[in-house]
């Protein structure tokens, strides 16, 4: 080692490349004096070239592994002389993310780092000035024509400005600032102060409020309110207090395009506040001069998805994640993670508070709640006038449903037509009906690519893979017999609209789901269509049921929830009754008290009398008491290996192999579960399988898991064969 090292370059770079491997790799930099950690570079890569990132300068401390043989080791070919810089920290976050999730460290990187464009248009200027009041005793004393004395006595008339608006006035604007500050003659004003004013916090809010400003450096809080208690104007207070006194908040949302009121929101209360905002469908010029606004510290306020949760923040003093509970911060895909167990491992390492929301908690962080690690910090009613709905129960063994509605609902929605109300019908199913087939001889409509049927769209006359995307015309006659009476069996949003269409031919319509909605706009005219009163009817999926506030519903009525007492994964009930209590939180936020009507033909299971007393304790209280007797999260904690390859024996010898290899290890106090196909055996071509890993002790399934994905890295792998290893996984 000693004596290679002798002849090792000097300026030798670790770098971290977008290959499914778990390891940097080493440069020599010496041709490259400006290469620094951070810095985008481009590298030799096999018999190509490859975009990495700098991510340190390799010395015997921080590498275990033997370098590379000098004479194989190649050069840094340059720098990308646009792309930010990134700080240690935003490292520092992609080195917890490939530990924790045992990810190959440059894939989180990659996915991690900002779109590889410079930002293309120059940040606008968020700094606004104030004259301070040697400035304004100063004014007359300069002369006329001075730049300055124009500044001055517009910034006196004014009161405070942007930097914009002080350029405007004159092209030597920019040198002229920075001398009256540097005399003492302007001061930055800062941005906290708000628009409208504020409603006076009820008394929960302001303990809560309190309660998240009484702390220093890192604490972890969750906010449990009922929707519409006012958690968000708890965020926006401490946003407020946040960006007056100079700092950066990030607020992260499950997802935002179908949010466009929150921006709307934060951007009225604060209309001075440089507000970036940044998701996964912006042009990747947007998202660039996001990041940059956010990591030279001009932005105050991040909203993102949870792609945002790594834009570095120089100033951060908070984070707010809003609807922790939700499925979409967790990363299915690609590299798998949890934004909100990043963001708080975020909040730890950078000694900010952060604040978890939500009227349904996950079991996660309510059990941590419980344990004294997360503030619990609680809104028990909505705030003002508005009441919580009125949940009642609908027996369709009892009121049999016809075109899968029944008596007492149409009953419910004619009421509200006459008195000029508005409804919303939710069904977690779009399209027509989700199975095609024929009656004669039972055969139905399946994806050639999926194990899975295709679901018939009504409006345009496809069957449609809602698994891989793939599609055809609906066939004539059954393939098998010929006969040409095919039916669609089950519901879904399209046959709803056409069932209600029926029924109430004079009510205005809308049906919004996935297939109806066309890009943003489309989806705003359509909320504030519902908003202003233009319609009586919408028939939509969860999609509707995401933060937004619609004062005219009185009445949501639930069809068709059943299926998802039943479903296999663990978690169905946990997500069904968040759904529902989100959905029945979009009855009744304005004056008049609203009514959620729920079909099932089991009114007596725990989960819809829990909805129905608004007892979302005593329905998580059982769940983790259920979850404890089974070791399952959060009580448990698991890993999930999956393959998948063109055939099924593939994946299962891969699977099989890993599993000896976890049974070699012979760590204690570990689960290691049996190889099974997954449940949807096909999808897109690929045939699945899975191991679960399970433990009661999280340091003892960590002890098995780094050693473990080592050895499978080793594993030969037969051709066409894929795996991913996911740490917490969402769903079993
Ligand atoms: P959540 O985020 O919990 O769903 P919001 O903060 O959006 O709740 O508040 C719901 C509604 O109540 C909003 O229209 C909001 O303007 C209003 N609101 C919030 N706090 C108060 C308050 N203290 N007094 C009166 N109205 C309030
Ligand atoms: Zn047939
Ligand atoms: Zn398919």
């Amino acid at each position: 080692m000693e004596s290679t090292a002798a002849i090792l370059p000097s300026r030798l770079l670790q770098v971290a490349l977008p290959r499914p491997i778990p390891a940097l790799f080493d440069y020599d930099a010496s041709t490259c004096p400006h290469a620094e950690p951070g810095q985008r570079v481009r590298v030799p890569f096999g018999r190509s070239e490859l975009w990495g990132i700098a991510w340190r300068w390799r010395t015997p401390e921080t590498d275990g592994r033997d370098p590379m043989a000098p004479d194989r080791i190649k050069s840094v070919i340059g720098v990308d002389p646009v792309a930010p810089t990134l700080p240690a920290s935003w490292r520092a976050l992609v080195e917890f993310i490939a530990d924790y999730y045992q990810q190959p460290i440059g894939e989180v990187a990659a996915m991690a780092a900002p779109p590889a464009i410079a930002a293309t248009r120059a940040e606008r200027s968020h700094r606004r000035f104030r004259a301070t009041a040697t400035g304004l005793a100063s004014t007359p004393e300069l002369p006329a024509r001075d730049v300055g004395r124009k500044l001055l006595i517009a910034l006196e008339r004014s009161g405070d400005m942007s930097e914009g608006e002080l350029r405007a006035l004159s092209s030597r604007a920019p040198v002229a600032l920075e001398r009256l500050l540097a005399a003492g003659w302007i001061e930055h004003a800062l941005p906290g102060v708000p628009a409208e004013s504020a409603h006076p916090l009820s008394a929960d809010q302001s303990a809560a409020l309190e309660a998240l400003q009484s702390t220093r450096g890192y604490a972890a809080s969750l906010l449990h309110g009922v929707t519409g208690s006012g958690k968000t104007e708890v965020y926006l207070r401490l946003i407020e207090a946040q960006i007056a006194s100079g700092r950066q908040c990030l607020l992260l949302v499950p997802e935002i395009a179908l949010t466009p009121q929150l921006q709307a929101r934060v951007a009225a209360r604060f209309p001075r506040a440089c507000l970036h905002v940044m998701h996964s469908e912006m042009s990747d010029g947007a998202r660039a001069m996001a990041w940059t606004s956010a990591q030279s510290g001009t932005a105050d306020i991040l909203l993102g998805t949870r792609l945002a949760v790594f834009a570095p923040l120089p100033r951060l003093g908070c984070i707010v994640l809003d609807e922790e509970h939700d499925p979409s911060f967790r990363q299915t895909e690609g590299v798998r993670y949890s934004a909100r167990d990043v963001a708080i491992w975020r909040a730890r390492y950078e000694n900010v508070p952060i604040v978890l929301g939500s009227a349904t908690p996950s079991l996660e962080s309510l059990r941590h709640a419980m344990d004294g690690r997360y503030a619990w910090l609680r809104l028990n009613s909505r705030a003002g006038a508005a009441k919580l709905p009125d949940v009642k129960l609908i027996d369709t063994r009892v009121f049999r449903t016809t075109e899968g509605l029944s008596p007492p609902m149409v009953k419910a929605i004619e009421s509200r037509l006459a008195r000029g109300e508005q409804t919303l019908l939710f069904i977690n199913r779009r399209g027509y009906a989700p199975v095609l087939s024929c009656p004669a001889c039972g055969w139905a409509a399946g994806c050639t690519r999926c194990s899975a049927n295709l679901v018939l769209h009504a409006a345009d006359r496809r069957l449609r893979c809602h698994h891989c995307g793939a599609e055809g015309p609906v066939p004539k006659a059954c393939p098998e017999c010929g006969n040409q009476d095919m039916q669609g069996f089950g519901r879904g949003t399209q046959r709803l609209e056409e069932t209600l269409t029926g029924l109430f031919p004079a009510a205005r319509l809308l049906r919004i789901d996935r297939d109806s909605v066309r890009g943003r706009d489309h989806w705003q005219a359509q909320l504030d269509r519902i908003r202003r009163g233009e319609v009586d009817l919408v028939v939509g999926t969860q999609l509707l049921a995401k933060g937004h506030d619609f004062p005219g519903i009185t009445l949501v009525g639930v069809v068709g929830a059943d299926a998802s007492l039943h479903a296999a994964d663990f978690r169905a009930q946990e997500r069904l009754f968040a759904q529902l209590m989100q959905v029945g939180g979009r009855a009744g936020r304005g004056n008049t008290a609203g009514d959620v009507l729920i079909q099932t033909a089991q009114p007596e299971h725990p989960l819809f009398l829990a909805l129905k007393a608004h007892d979302f304790d005593g329905f998580a209280l059982r769940q983790l008491e259920e979850r404890a007797r089974l070791g399952l999260p959060p009580h448990g904690f698991q890993l999930m290996l999956s393959a998948d390859a063109p055939d099924l024996q593939t994946a299962l010898d891969f699977l099989e192999a890993a599993r000896r290899a976890a049974l070699a290890l012979g760590v204690g106090g570990v689960r290691i579960y049996d190889v099974v196909p997954m449940r949807m055996v096909r999808r897109a071509n690929r045939e699945r399988a899975q191991l679960v890993v399970e433990s009661r002790s999280r340091p003892d399934l960590r002890a098995l898991l780094r050693p473990w994905v080592t050895n499978l890295y080793r594993l030969r792998l037969a051709r066409g064969l894929r795996w991913h290893i996911d740490v917490d996984p969402a769903e079993v």
